[in-house]
């Protein structure tokens, strides 16, 4: 089977990458999570102080852009992919409230963006990936064969990120987390630079009411027809 490139999109905790994730292990594709990228800088921004409260020193994100190193490592067995910046494993660090309080900011500057969306189309040039994100069918992948708009209920996303975080030991609330994802909703869909609109020719997933097996189905059948549809035309 002719490997295609699948692009998915959507809102914050709407089950975007688990859909990416059980797609690509179910194709075997690789899987690229863009989202821990901008966490990734987020982090190294906030460590380094470049995010401040009276905003960000853009010219130290630039010169940090200009030297990082930004990928993933994937566990062959298990095939769990890690997020690493400059050799450093990231993962767990990233996916805090502080990080999620201010990625949406540091992915909203055009150096940020324009680096990793380079770095984004290196790692899928090849194409047989599932790569998803805000912008990845209108702006990193316009031509992918797929492209996935994922929705969900905004109280039902709250949940299952509360559940998430709170799983991995962090204190949170519920009404923390659901202000955290409606502001960075707002800020993605609002932002000048590739805000997150839905792109044309995407198809509309609203995973609200679907359990983990009949969403995969779903997009599984998606992907049969789209590539019994590509080879049809070469026939
Ligand atoms: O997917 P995840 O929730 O981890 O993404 C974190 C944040 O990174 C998003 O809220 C958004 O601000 C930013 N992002 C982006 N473009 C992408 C992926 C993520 O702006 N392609």
């Amino acid at each position: 089977m002719n490997k295609i490139t699948i692009a998915i999109d959507g809102y914050s905790s709407c089950g975007k990458s688990t859909i990416a994730k059980d797609l690509a292990h179910k194709l075997d594709y690789i899987y690229i999570d863009t989202g821990a990228m901008y966490r990734a800088v987020t982090l190294y921004c906030l460590q380094n102080h470049i995010i401040t409260k009276d905003g960000v020193e853009v010219y130290k994100i630039e010169e940090f852009l200009d030297d990082m190193t930004i990928g993933f490592q994937c566990d062959p067995n298990t095939k769990k992919c890690e997020v690493y910046l400059n050799d450093e494993n990231v993962e767990q660090d990233i996916r805090g409230l502080i990080v999620a309080n201010n990625v949406s900011f540091v992915a909203s500057f055009k150096e940020v963006r324009e680096k990793l969306v380079s770095i984004q189309r290196e790692l899928g040039k090849n194409k047989g990936v599932v790569m998803d994100g805000r912008d990845i069918g209108t702006v990193v992948f316009p031509n992918a064969e797929l492209k996935l708009f994922v929705t969900a209920d905004t109280d039902i996303r709250s949940k299952r990120r509360y559940n998430e975080l709170r799983g991995k030991g962090e204190k949170v609330s519920l009404e923390e987390v659901k202000e955290n994802l409606e502001k960075r909703d707002h800020i993605d869909t609002h932002r000048k630079e590739s805000p997150l609109v839905q792109a044309e020719d995407a198809v509309i997933i609203d995973t609200s009411h679907l359990t983990r097996e009949s969403q995969l189905d779903m997009v599984y059948e998606l992907v049969m027809e789209k590539v019994e549809y590509l080879k049809s035309k070469i026939q």
